[in-house]
């Protein structure tokens, strides 16, 4: 758990881009944006993936989904639309082992995703 990169940039370690934090998460700016906004919304519990979610997260995953919501009006992209993605293991690209959504906006967004 020591060596995972958003446990090391929520404990300071490792520098960030923070543009919100509280007791349950942070949202920093993702280092190789995909889009004009490309923000990460981090719960600060080390949870690996999505799979090892439980029933008592929902309120945290609710909380989640409401800082996306606020980051996206900070942004100014609530009115044009943006995307909340969390990929989960190797084939939808899950590079780090902390969970986090994208929060993804500023551009028209395709779909499917590739
Ligand atoms: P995923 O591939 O869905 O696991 O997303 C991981 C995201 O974390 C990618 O979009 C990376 O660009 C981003 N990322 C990796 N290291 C850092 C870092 N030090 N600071 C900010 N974002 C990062
Ligand atoms: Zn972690």
């Amino acid at each position: 758990m020591n060596d995972c990169i958003f446990c090391r940039i929520i404990k300071g370690e490792i520098p960030s881009t923070k543009v919100y934090e509280d007791d349950l998460v942070v949202a920093i700016e993702d280092i190789d944006p995909k889009a004009p906004v490309h923000t990460l919304i981090i719960p600060k519990r080390h949870i690996e993936t999505l799979n090892e979610l439980k029933e008592e997260d929902k309120n945290l995953l609710g909380h989640i989904i409401l800082t996306a919501k606020k980051v996206a009006e900070e942004k100014g992209i609530v009115e044009r639309g943006y995307r909340l993605v969390a990929n989960c293991l190797e084939e939808a690209g899950q590079s780090v082992p902390h969970i986090h959504f994208h929060l993804l906006g500023g551009r028209r967004m395709n779909w499917p995703p590739g």
